[in-house]
């Protein structure tokens, strides 16, 4: 059940007429369980902050790391991050303008570069040793997924995997490589998965409990 639509489900014998009716009876119980699930859907944790602005922390890597403002002389926007804290550099004008999408996208795009990059050395590593070999890697915005396998071993990933512990971010590409072996997911595959990454279900269930939120971005 989504917050919009309801599935009755009734043997073939029963005619269309009683399933509304039954409906109908229902129409209490159906209107407080969809306010339920529009509730659960509002109620998603959000990880990033509402404004961009100085002294603010971004999810990365499953923490949460502050980001510093420094205004310089130069017209173009910057990002570094030295392990502890972003720095976005961003032009001395821009100081009494409202910046706040101005770091935004700037930390979106830093972020994902760097999924590009460590996606590459996720999948260097395991290529060769598992004989897994995509066609081509790409780095994606996606609202509902977190990777995928087209049919010639193309690789799509999220750069908001960048957001998610390092380990869950292997496991999704390890996911993905096994695929170029085993198309679906039956228990030949999650064999395979777990022959590569004995821990998947841990990975797995922390996408589970924490990707809505994930997903909401920066
Ligand atoms: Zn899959």
């Amino acid at each position: 059940m989504t917050a919009e639509k309801i599935e009755v489900v009734a043997p073939l014998r029963v005619s269309e007429r009683r399933i509304h009716d039954f409906v109908k009876s229902k129409q209490d119980w159906i209107e407080t369980a969809a306010d339920k699930v529009l509730k659960s859907t509002q109620t998603i944790k959000k990880l990033s902050p509402e404004k961009y602005r100085d002294g603010v922390s971004v999810p990365f890597k499953g923490e949460h790391k502050k980001v510093q403002l420094e205004f310089t002389a130069s017209t173009k926007v910057n990002v570094t991050f030295n392990q502890q804290f972003f720095t976005v550099e961003l032009p001395a004008d821009s100081i009494q303008k409202n910046n706040h999408q101005l770091i935004r996208f700037a930390l979106i795009d830093w972020m994902k570069s760097r999924a590009v990059k460590e996606v590459k050395s996720i999948i260097e590593e395991y290529a060769d040793k598992y004989n897994l070999y995509p066609r081509r890697i790409r780095i994606k915005t996606q609202k509902s997924r977190w990777g995928s396998c087209g049919i010639h071993n193309d690789i799509n990933l999220n750069w908001l995997l960048m957001l998610t512990p390092p380990k869950v971010m292997e496991y999704v590409v390890i996911h993905e490589l096994c695929h170029i072996q085993e198309r679906n997911h039956s228990a030949n595959f999650w064999l395979l998965v777990e022959k590569h990454c004995p821990d998947y279900k841990k990975h797995r269930l922390w996408l589970k409990q924490n990707g809505q939120s994930v997903m909401q971005g920066l």
